[in-house]
């Protein structure tokens, strides 16, 4: 499954979720049911999952365009209303909090809830054809607690066969249990992080998975200019400059979504990097080129934050004290997206 929910974060759920299914991927996920629904509208045929739900979800939309529901407890009888007014029955993926304390039934009321799903299922206004759960460490493969979730989803497992549901998938991996735990992959699996050719692990680079990143956020120098000893620098002026020196300026900002914490992350251009000096503003930052520069060879040069050509997400994520999942995914609607179609020379939109 590949999951593009967030705008494939950041990445453009239509383009992600149709470049995947052409790779081969089988299910599309989506935490709402308004961000499948605008895929489906978009085109996209393949079977589908939204699984964050709230009393406003247009769960009727969702039936009548064949949208998979996860059912964490309230949200089964409003399903089943929905199914029950559009004369079409409702396909259901149970979600078992096996441990990460979210969303998902707890064990003690999962019996509740099967008895309850079943009612519907005999009066024709659902399908159980999923039962799911998510992983809380799966990204720190040392610690206990992942095996303890896979024993508690293979108990829910036992519950739900045994009440006479016949499912069609059970899945529980996300990345990090895709890449680490091979005993957690059942009959579907939940990509997300890895698909954008990210790595969840702190000490491990996408490249010793064979991943490369997707996203690579470039812009253009849009000024430099010489400035003297001591020129304070952005908002607050928060930084002199040091000696005679030539400012670049990078027109990206906190509205673009480059984090307005991450004063000193590097910004590189033509193989070398210069931090960023001074405050993130909304719309444009400064990086100090030195004292020995040609203008011309940075003034409208490409200036890479990250990805290909420039330093990893996880650098920024780290001068942000957030992670990667967090800067790729909060790259604003301002920022134009090109996408490179099959092979890595031709751009287009
Ligand atoms: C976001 C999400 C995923 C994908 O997680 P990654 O770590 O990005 O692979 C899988 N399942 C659920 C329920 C999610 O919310």
């Amino acid at each position: 499954m590949a999951v593009v929910k967030a705008d494939g974060y950041g990445h453009g759920a239509l383009q992600v979720a149709t470049a995947a299914l052409e790779a081969g991927a089988g299910w599309v996920g989506c935490a709402h049911v308004t961000e499948a629904l605008a895929l489906r509208k978009a085109g996209i045929e393949a079977p589908m999952l939204a699984w964050l739900h709230t009393h406003d979800t247009p769960f009727d939309d969702a039936i009548a365009a064949g949208i998979d529901l996860g059912v964490s407890g309230w949200d089964l009888d409003a399903i089943a209303a929905s199914a029950q007014r559009l004369q079409a029955p409702a396909r259901i993926h149970l979600k078992v909090d096996t441990g990460l304390g979210r969303n998902g039934s707890t064990m003690a009321d999962l019996p509740g809830l099967l008895q309850r799903a079943s009612e519907y299922q005999e009066a024709g206004l659902l399908r159980v054809v999923g039962i799911f759960s998510h992983l809380a460490v799966a990204d720190e493969p040392e610690r206990p607690e992942t095996d303890m979730q896979l024993a508690v989803f293979d108990e829910a497992i036992a519950l739900v066969e045994a009440a006479g549901f016949d499912l069609e998938v059970r899945h529980i991996a996300n990345t990090p249990g895709i890449l680490s735990r091979p005993d957690s992959h059942h009959e579907l699996v939940r990509l997300g992080l890895g698909l954008y050719g990210l790595s969840p692990f702190e000490n491990e680079t996408p490249g010793s998975f064979g991943l490369r990143p997707a996203m690579k956020l470039v812009t253009r120098v849009a000024n430099v200019k010489k400035v003297p000893l001591n020129q304070g620098v952005s908002y607050g002026l928060s930084y002199h400059t040091t000696a005679e020196t030539y400012l670049g300026l990078i027109p990206l900002g906190y509205a673009d979504g480059l984090p307005r914490i991450a004063t000193g992350a590097p910004v590189t251009i033509n193989g070398k990097s210069y931090p960023v000096r001074g405050r993130i503003a909304m719309d444009q930052c400064v990086i100090d080129l030195g004292p020995d520069v040609d203008p011309a060879d940075f003034l409208g040069v490409e200036a890479v934050i990250f990805g290909e050509g420039g330093q990893s997400v996880n650098t920024w994520a780290y001068a942000a004290n957030t992670i990667n999942y967090e800067v790729v995914t909060r790259i604003s609607p301002r920022v134009p997206r090109y996408y490179i179609q099959g092979s890595w020379g031709e751009a287009g939109e």
